[in-house]
């Protein structure tokens, strides 16, 4: 069986690869069991340095790697090359700090006995990771993990074959042993045998929250650790007293960013009324500005979404809103040319428990809600099954913080884009999943944080 890649800007095949056989399936978990045994007893130093090498070779081939997520899941070339730097940073950032993250613990216990907190890597992780980011989501798991001493098997999605063979090439490449980070080109009804194989000792998910839960299922009934970073459908609230330039600069960033599919895309603004026209108008008027196309163009802010069944999907929920009594203020149909294109789409009077109210619209379209005030603007914010993200913008901080505090997310940010940052823990609660990655607390989520007594 073979995979193919499609440019969704064109509709053409980029490259056909082999899928994984199962003969070749069992010797890779085979492989990455063995060098566990290796990769654990190998000094956190070198596993640091090894990671600095991934890091410079991400640098010295950005060009290439940024060309091939242009190909194959069609992001816009300046931001794939950005998010190269950015994997090249992670690599950096637990390469300068794993070994203090991993350190031992002296906790107080008996007077008289010596208690430690020590923390041990588990063993193979499997990574399932969507197309979105193809090689940043990767590296947010695979650099912390293989700084512990885990070693990582990636089940990548369809769509994205030549960025999984690549990042396994980039391990390989820096040095680290055969085994220590693997890519299975597997399909996902093959997952559930790998996260029961008994070499696998966790699982960690990035995608949708169906996925998300038939994955934790699975992993529940093998009690196996997981992490899942799920959707989001994530506020950004505009009360009266926000710095509307930056505001609405902000707002088009956070709702465009990657064509729109972000999990931590700003998805519904929520606009107190004092400012609800002001902000529409300024926010509409920019979205128009924004040049859509092909993806290896250097102008390009808007790309094709990345496969045609995404596009249509995104359309149904923007058709659904509308007939439930929705606005459609600015774009709201496919674009009338070759490739997954959809433009840049503002939805406004988005009646409760439309789609676009409910759902994670995962493309350039923005929900925007007018509320009458903070009190009802935070109650709307929160209104949502997803909890990854949220922002809120106002002149005066130590409202802006207070709102933060109230908000049902994982990370709250005032008058910023939500982002995501290796120095600081990254996640969700409610419908967008557990777990924490990146930072401290990523490092130490798949490893046994084991208490030592020595009496
Ligand atoms: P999926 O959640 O289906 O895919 C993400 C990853 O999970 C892929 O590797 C996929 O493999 C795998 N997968 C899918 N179903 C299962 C399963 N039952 N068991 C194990 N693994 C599974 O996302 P889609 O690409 O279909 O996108 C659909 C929607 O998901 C988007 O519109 C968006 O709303 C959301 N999404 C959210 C992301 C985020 O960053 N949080 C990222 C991507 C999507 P395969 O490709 O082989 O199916």
């Amino acid at each position: 069986m073979s995979i193919e890649s499609t440019n969704p800007a064109t509709g053409a095949v980029v490259d056909t690869f082999e899928e994984t056989s199962t003969d070749e399936l069992e010797d890779r978990l085979e492989r990455a069991s063995d060098t566990f045994e290796e990769w654990r007893e190998t000094p956190v130093e070198r596993r640091q340095r090894l990671l600095s090498n991934a890091a410079e070779i991400l640098r010295e081939n950005a060009d290439e790697y940024a060309e091939l997520m242009a190909r194959e899941m069609g992001k816009p070339i300046g931001q794939a090359r950005d998010e190269v730097a950015k994997c090249a940073w992670v690599c950096d950032y637990y390469a300068e700090h794993a070994a203090a993250f991993l350190a031992d613990e002296t906790l107080a216990g008996e007077p008289d006995a010596k208690t430690v907190v020590a923390y041990q890597p588990l063993g193979p992780i499997l990574a399932i990771m969507p197309w979105n980011f193809p090689f940043w989501q990767v590296f947010r798991f695979a650099a912390p993990n293989l700084a512990a001493g885990n070693v990582g098997l990636l089940k990548h999605a369809s769509n994205v074959p030549g960025c999984a063979s690549a990042i396994q090439d980039v391990f390989e490449q820096a040095g680290f042993p055969e085994g220590a980070f693997t890519t299975l080109l597997i399909g996902s009804d093959e997952i559930d045998a790998v996260i029961a194989d008994d070499r696998v000792r966790g699982v960690t998910l990035t995608g949708s929250d169906g996925a998300g839960r038939a994955v934790a299922e699975t992993a529940g009934s093998e009690l196996k650790q997981s992490v899942l970073e799920l959707g989001g459908s994530d506020p950004f609230v505009v009360l009266e007293d926000a710095p509307m330039d930056e505001a609405v600069e902000t707002a088009v960033q956070a709702r465009l960013l990657n064509s729109g599919q972000s999990c931590i895309a700003a998805k519904r603004f929520i606009v107190v009324d004092d400012v609800y026209d002001e902000f529409v108008d300024r926010f509409a008027d920019e979205l128009d500005e924004q040049v859509v196309g092909d993806p290896m163009d250097e102008d390009t802010d808007v790309g094709p979404q990345a496969r045609e069944d995404l596009l249509d999907e995104l359309h149904g929920q923007v058709e659904e809103t509308l007939e439930a009594g929705g606005e459609c203020r600015l774009g709201g149909e496919p674009m009338d040319r070759d490739g997954a294109f959809y433009p840049p789409t503002v939805l406004t009077d988005v009646p409760d428990d439309a789609p676009a109210d409910r759902e994670e619209l995962f493309g350039p379209v923005a929900s925007v809600f007018r509320v009458p005030d903070e009190e009802a603007a935070v109650e709307k914010a929160n209104d949502t099954r997803f909890g990854l993200g949220a922002s809120v913008w106002t002149a005066d901080l130590e409202r802006g913080e207070r709102v933060a505090r109230r908000f049902e997310s994982g990370l709250a940010f005032v008058n910023e884009l939500v982002k995501s940052d290796p120095r600081l823990p990254f996640g969700g609660v409610k419908d967008s999943g557990y777990g924490r990655e990146l930072a401290r607390d990523g490092i130490r989520e798949f490893v046994n944080a084991k208490t030592i007594w020595v009496q």
